[in-house]
């Protein structure tokens, strides 16, 4: 794996998926509380070539010979990979290479500019996020670059779905008190009707998010909203396994919460969508092994690293 090169992975929506990160670490306009790169990164807008594209090129070369061709290659990764000027051109270098389709992942907030449409026009697919009906509600989860407003960005997707000819499957980050009550997913399905995507994905928290406040809808309530938003949505997030709902939850995701700030059983099942007795007996056995300590305090107690 280059250091501009990630997988390929196999993902449920795009098969065997050869990622391109085209940004530095936390290179992002937005600051979302659900984001798994951690939160308090300083949100911007500028655009330039951040990374050595060239050099980006030549490693996606070198893993498509080594591992054979993935079904996409994937620009997205550890930021926004719209920042990077050259993403458009990165991506037409790529298909006329290897005759791959080219997938982006954004969070949606630059394509107001018409620039950024026009780069997408060398995507195949492109996977928007749209996390909010209204600015309060953006301003909330997204924490963008203080110059973004909602209202540009909407314009800008229905703008991007008047020119683009490929796929695009807009994405909806659920967060439990937030943005899933009725309310907001009447209007989520208002602004459906005006962006026209070919599929709306609708996702929440399965690892470790930014703030571990955040919490995550039941598989009950995310099913409720993907009848309310119509035959075009569908869930994307993992159905957890026969083993019980905390299956996918670890130490190590425990231990990520945790290094934010101490928190009950409760606090961390909420976070990670599972119950508190299969976090409670995961706790005890890190307790056990001296990798977290237990303060009891009044009617609860609270979990922190030693
Ligand atoms: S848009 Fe993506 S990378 Fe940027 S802060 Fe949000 S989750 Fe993180």
């Amino acid at each position: 794996m280059g250091q501009y090169t990630y997988g390929p992975v196999r993902s449920r929506r795009l098969g065997l998926s050869l990622g391109l990160d085209i940004v530095p670490m936390k290179t992002c306009s937005f600051d979302c509380v659900y984001c798994q790169l951690g939160g308090g990164h300083r949100p911007l807008i500028e655009r330039r070539e951040y990374v050595p594209s060239e050099e980006v090129l030549r490693q996606a070369g070198e893993e498509i010979r080594s591992s054979g061709e993935p079904d996409f290659v994937t620009l997205g990764g550890s930021g926004e990979p719209t920042l990077n000027t050259a993403f458009g051109d990165i991506a037409r270098k790529i298909a006329a290479a290897y005759s791959l389709p080219v997938a982006l992942l954004t969070n949606g907030s630059l394509l107001w500019m018409p620039e950024v449409r026009e780069a997408c026009r060398h995507m195949d697919l492109v996977i928007p996020s749209l996390d909010a009906c209204d600015e309060e509600t953006f301003k909330a989860i997204n924490r963008p670059h203080p110059s973004l407003n909602l209202a540009k960005i909407i314009d800008g997707l229905s703008q991007l779905r008047e020119t683009f000819e490929g796929l695009i499957w807009l994405e909806v980050f659920l967060i439990k008190g937030i943005n899933d009550s009725d309310r907001h997913c009447l209007a989520f399905k208002k602004l459906i009707e005006r962006i026209r995507p070919d599929k709306v994905h609708l996702n929440t928290a399965v690892r470790p998010p930014a703030e571990p406040s955040v919490r995550v809808p039941s598989r009950e309530r995310m099913e409720q909203i993907c009848d309310i938003l119509g035959p075009k949505a569908e869930i994307i997030t993992p159905r957890h396994k026969n083993a019980g709902p905390g299956a996918n939850i670890s130490g190590e995701d425990i231990i990520n919460i945790l290094r934010r700030r101490p928190c009950t059983a409760r606090e961390i099942a909420e976070t990670c969508g599972t119950t508190e007795n299969e976090v409670a007996e995961k706790l005890h056995n890190m307790v056990s092994d001296e990798k977290i300590v237990e303060i009891t305090g009044e009617g609860e107690s609270f979990f922190k690293i030693p």
